[in-house]
């Protein structure tokens, strides 16, 4: 099976398991490598907004880097690897990097949940949604993806398409948007991921659509692969999938981090 590059842990407040269960469930399904990617504290805001369970909070960050090492120590049986899942907030590019530079992360993953502050992927916010121009929401998130690659903050965008979560549709043509946006995140070396939990989603299915991973893949932009696991049944959850979407859009290989460098892995029969 594929690397498991995006799997959350309890520290974030809404992700359930020990993180040796979560070892234990990849080991279990025959898979060679995991990273997790936890998300990062909420760096931009202060102190009394944070809400606990949308993220960990600062303290634990440390706690949460030591936990991963020991895990490598405990599992030699299986490749772990550190990662993190940071927001894309424009303005607090300093604070973000402070934070990653750090730590030793393997990978940094990059992501847009917030449009102007409004948690659109937060089932407690899906009323944001109403009144607003479907396009226009799109417009914004692409406009944001496209700086988050451009920052140069981040190894891989997570959930490219994420705004479609709900089945909140664009009623144009998004072709000419992916264009744009690949060409963004070409340019400024970033990776992409496939994600499967938006099978998991009112959207049903993987992050991103095969007519943008298309597109991405003509650009010449790599790929990891995550399942953005928040149980440890979620581990590897529909790789089988993944890896065919993959290959549909024309790739021979994914990429792999160690210490924020990226190798090629090329994709074998059965995975
Ligand atoms: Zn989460
Ligand atoms: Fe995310
Ligand atoms: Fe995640
Ligand atoms: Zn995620």
């Amino acid at each position: 099976m594929l690397p498991d590059y995006h799997i959350h842990t309890a520290r974030c407040g809404h992700a359930e398991g020990t993180t040796t269960a979560y070892v234990e469930a990849a080991i279990r399904k025959g898979i060679k490598e995991i990273g997790f990617a936890d998300h990062i504290p909420l760096y931009w805001l202060d102190n009394a907004e944070r809400d606990p369970e949308l993220a960990m909070p600062e303290a634990e960050l440390p706690h949460y880097v030591a936990e991963i090492h020991e895990l490598q120590k405990t599992y030699p049986q299986i490749t772990i690897r550190l990662g993190i899942e940071v927001d894309y907030i424009p303005g607090a590019e300093d604070d973000a990097r402070a934070i990653i530079e750090e730590y030793p992360f393997d990978y940094v993953l990059g992501s847009i949940h917030y449009i102007d502050g409004w948690g659109f992927d937060n089932p407690d916010f899906i009323s944001g949604y109403e009144g607003k121009d479907p396009d226009e929401v799109y417009r914004c998130y692409f406009d944001l993806l496209q700086r988050a690659a451009s920052s140069g903050l981040f190894d891989i965008l997570a959930h490219p398409d994420l705004i479609k979560k709900f089945n909140y549709r664009s009623r144009t043509d998004l072709r000419p948007l992916y264009q744009e946006t690949a060409r963004v995140i070409a340019r400024a070396g970033t990776c992409i991921e496939i994600n499967t939990a938006g099978l998991r989603k009112p959207v049903q299915e993987i992050y991103p659509s095969l007519e943008f991973l298309t597109i991405c893949r003509s650009h010449g932009i790599p790929v990891t692969v995550g399942s953005d696991a928040h149980s440890p049944e979620e581990v590897g959850a529909d790789f089988g999938r993944a890896a065919a979407l993959v290959r549909e859009a024309g790739y021979r290989q994914i990429v792999t981090f160690s210490r924020r460098r990226r190798t090629a892995m090329l994709l074998k029969v059965g995975d």
